[in-house]
């Protein structure tokens, strides 16, 4: 008999669907599962609904209709049920969101704090848990610098900090928005190949959003290919034919973003 744990999945989304405020569809109803052990990259142009998907998967966008299962939590619609998603969920985001005038140890200790009741939380953790996020520090090959300020390093050391943040965590899964959108392209694969070999060797599943088809390429599993809110294409990334590039990109804008690249 198989083992569920290995084929059940991680999350299962039914029908969600996001309506903004405003009345902007964020995401047609959407249907999908996400596997341990699988990298999925989100592929679209601006305004794809990649950011819309991500942020869905924990609730942060608060979903029109449908459902996010977790397993061994179960729905995600009780307060309770999402704090214990989030816990095991390490984020990780276009811009860092790192504080500045921290030391680099300090940012990785924040991915810790989640894991503690709050009146802990005011309490400078402990010996074990500094030893962790060096240990965090030292996969993202940046222990030297665990006690310089954050905003000394440069946006691709920032990034790996942000990355030693979220696997402090020890999450279940990773979810990270547009990462490398303000790097430049030799940083961005070395951060994208970093993140890779970390979910990989701990066997984190992770959620990228990337509007870069060639970074896609690399790092990817799975392509989930959006567009318009929808899911466009769903598969590998040797799967991923031109008419299926053409229908996330449109032929003109990917001649664009061809041409922008030689
Ligand atoms: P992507 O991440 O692929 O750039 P998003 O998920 O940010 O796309 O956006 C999907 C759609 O939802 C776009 O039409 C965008 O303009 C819209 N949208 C995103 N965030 C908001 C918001 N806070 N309020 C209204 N519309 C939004």
């Amino acid at each position: 008999m198989l083992d569920q744990a290995v084929v059940d999945p991680l999350i299962e989304t039914q029908d969600l669907m996001v309506i903004y405020p405003n009345g902007t569809v964020g995401l047609t109803p959407i249907s999908l599962e996400i596997y341990d052990h699988e990298i999925t990259v989100l592929l679209g142009k601006s305004g794809a609904g990649k950011t819309t998907l991500l942020r869905a998967l924990n609730l942060l966008v608060l979903p029109a209709t449908g459902s996010v299962k977790v397993r061994n939590i179960g729905l995600l619609s009780a307060s309770g049920n999402i704090r214990k998603h989030r816990r095991k969920t390490g984020m990780i985001f276009q811009q860092h969101q790192l504080i500045g005038r921290l030391t680099v140890l300090e940012n990785v200790l924040m991915g810790r704090i989640g894991h503690y009741p709050v009146w802990r939380s005011v309490f400078p953790l402990g010996q074990k848990e500094r030893r962790w996020a060096l240990e965090c520090l030292d996969r993202v090959g940046l222990q030297e610098k665990a006690l310089s300020r954050c905003d000394a390093l440069s946006g691709g050391q920032q990034q790996r900090v942000g990355i030693a943040r979220a696997i402090a965590q020890k999450p279940s899964l990773v979810l990270a928005d547009e990462p490398v959108a303000s790097l430049d392209p030799a940083a961005s694969i070395r951060v994208l190949s970093l993140l890779r070999s970390i979910c990989k060797e701990d066997g984190i599943p992770a959620v990228i959003s990337l509007h870069q088809l060639e970074f896609a390429r690399e790092i990817a599993d799975r392509i989930i290919g959006l567009g318009d809110g929808k899911i466009l294409f769903d598969g590998t990334p040797e799967d991923l034919s031109g008419s299926a590039v053409d229908q996330i990109y449109g032929k003109i804008d990917q001649m664009k973003h061809t041409e922008a690249l030689t």
